[in-house]
């Protein structure tokens, strides 16, 4: 069995967190350290570490962060001029919390894909 994250209490709303949206499989707030002028994690509400754990039988999930991303994105208003869509896998990919997660990112320019450091 995976071990919650701080996002299962989130889904839970046991901590209090405003959430953008929620249905049955899928919930969407704002991330708490911004890195840029509009940051949202869409997530969904079953416990999947990581994208390694995906199965065949999550594909409406993930299909589910997908048009809840884009509904977002015409909400904030930066549907037009673009956004990024994220999702970080493990040690290499800066992963940090292992529930997953797609991040919506935008709101000004994004400049280049990778930041490698
Ligand atoms: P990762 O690096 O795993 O792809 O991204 C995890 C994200 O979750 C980070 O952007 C971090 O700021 C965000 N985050 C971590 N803990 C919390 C929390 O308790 N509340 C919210 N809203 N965001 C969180």
């Amino acid at each position: 069995m995976a071990e919650e994250t701080i996002f299962s209490k989130i889904i839970r709303q046991e901590i209090p967190t405003e959430l953008l949206y929620q249905d049955d499989l899928v919930t969407a707030f704002r991330d708490i350290a911004p890195q840029a002028k509009t940051h949202i994690l869409i997530i969904p509400n079953k416990l999947i570490p990581t994208v390694n754990d995906i199965e065949e039988s999550d594909e409406l999930i993930m299909g589910r962060l997908f048009t809840v991303a884009k509904q977002l994105a015409k909400e904030e208003g930066i549907a037009e001029d673009g956004f990024r869509l994220i999702m970080n896998c493990n040690q290499h990919g800066g992963q940090e919390v292992y529930h997953i997660h797609m991040h919506l990112v935008g709101g000004q320019p994004l400049g280049k894909m990778l930041a490698l450091k």
